[in-house]
């Protein structure tokens, strides 16, 4: 487990800190009451993701403490007792994250809140697009500073080349005047691939300028920031702008997948195949549509309860899962009905991947309160049809009834 190394005098204050982010994070707390102790901790080679620190320790009066945990290239956060300008301007010209104000509970329970996003940022990428190379470095160690994975063009021409190789980048943040490609030319070219959700776009304007402002906004934009502005405006602006791509995907995750197995949900099934279907129009790509049901498993919700039947229904999803590759999908359509799409597979390769998962399943055993419990599957599948997803579905349903009507715990196929 990664560990938070707290540097602080007051030892009520230090336990209180320590077991508040026991009680709400994942991380391991060391504690140091001087520089001494702290200097020892790091010494002895304990590795930190991030430290808190107190501005003045008894044998550390004036910050010292940061000065030696930053030369250890250890991320701070300082705890202080101060809120005037002049202490805020001080903290904030060092290479700190963030400053926390340490008579406030509030304050203090912003620090899980702080290292949580830390946390997380570490997964994003995200880009600054300026041609003035002191703002794109002061942008940039600020940042850097927030732990994302920082990219920097000189100008939107460049930046495109390098979205292009990192499709993955969360957030760009651009000037307006830049030569070659300006912010605007930029903001609008990267619209036509990216959405809000997908992508922020976060413009920086001169205050003099208002038209710029709004104009980036009207384009796509999804916020501004006038120069010139605070390290922690921008820090805030970033942030929110994260947060906000991370709810959306939460949102979008929730309406696209079914709550009790993780599988899609029959609407975005629908949509994956529409469009996986699209695609394969213009190939020779050949794959195969299977409907999945549980044999019987009524006899297991009547006999164990629905709880246990909810359980052999995320077993079975599991097993599915197992047996698919990354870029096949399988979907809950009913109770214990599933759908199976395997990309680019020819008919018997399909057919021995269904029949050796239904073998799987017949003798698969769960234990769920001292009961052992066992079902079969019944599987219809069919194969690429010119006639569209509805007849393909039809026809996979065809194929399950004959597979029921059969004696069950078999696979039928329809061509
Ligand atoms: P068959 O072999 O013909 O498929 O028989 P069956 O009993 O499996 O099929 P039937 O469609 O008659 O019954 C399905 C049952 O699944 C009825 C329903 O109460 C139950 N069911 C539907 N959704 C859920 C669920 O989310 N959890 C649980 N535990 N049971 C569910
Ligand atoms: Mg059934
Ligand atoms: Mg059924």
């Amino acid at each position: 487990m990664e560990k938070i190394l707290i540097v602080e005098d007051n030892k009520a204050l230090s336990k209180l800190i320590a077991k508040k982010i026991a009680q709400n994070i994942d991380f391991e707390v060391d504690i140091a009451h001087t520089l001494k102790e702290a200097q020892n901790l790091v010494g002895s080679g304990n590795e930190y993701f991030i430290s808190l620190l107190d501005l003045n320790l008894p044998d550390a009066p004036d910050g010292e403490v940061v000065d030696y945990i930053l030369l250890k290239k250890i991320p701070s956060i300082i705890l202080t007792a101060n809120v005037d300008k002049k202490t805020r301007d001080t903290i904030l010209k060092k290479d700190v994250i963030d400053y926390v104000y340490k008579g406030n509970m509030d304050d203090v329970n912003y620090i899980f809140q702080l290292i949580e996003r830390l946390s997380k940022n570490r997964n994003y990428k995200v880009m600054i697009v300026d041609d003035s190379i002191v703002m794109r470095n002061e942008i940039k160690r600020l940042l850097k500073l927030q732990m994302y994975k920082v990219f920097s063009a000189a100008h939107g021409e460049e930046a495109l080349v390098y979205i292009k190789d990192n499709p993955d980048i969360k957030l760009v943040l651009t000037d307006y005047n830049m030569p070659v490609i300006d912010g605007f030319e930029l903001t609008k070219t990267l619209r036509e691939e990216y959405s809000k959700m997908q992508m922020s776009i976060i413009g920086i304007t001169a205050n003099s300028d208002e038209m710029v402002s709004s104009k980036f906004l009207k384009i796509g934009a999804n916020d501004f920031i006038n120069k010139p502005f605070t390290k922690e405006e921008l820090v805030c602006r970033v942030n929110n702008a994260i947060e906000s791509l991370e709810y959306i995907e939460t949102i979008s995750d929730m309406a696209n997948t079914d709550f009790l197995t993780g599988a899609r949900n029959r609407r975005s099934f629908f949509r994956e195949l529409n469009l996986y279907m699209e695609e394969c129009k213009n190939s020779s790509e050949e794959f195969a549509i299977a409907m999945i049901d549980i044999d019987k498993f009524k006899n297991i919700n009547d006999t164990y309860g629905h709880d246990v039947g909810d359980i052999a229904i995320k077993e079975l999803v599991r097993l599915i899962t197992e047996s698919i590759k990354g870029s096949d999908e399988v979907a809950r359509f009913g109770g214990e009905e599933f759908c199976v799409l395997l990309k680019n597979i020819d008919k018997s390769s399909a057919v021995e991947i269904f029949v050796r998962l239904r073998l799987k399943i017949a003798k698969n055993i769960i234990t769920v309160n001292n009961h052992k419990i066992n079902y079969t599957v019944s599987t219809g599948i069919t194969f690429n049809c010119d006639e569209g997803i509805e007849e393909m579905l039809n026809q996979a349903d065809m194929a399950l009834y004959n597979a029921k009507n059969s004696g069950r715990n078999r696979v039928e196929i329809t061509e």
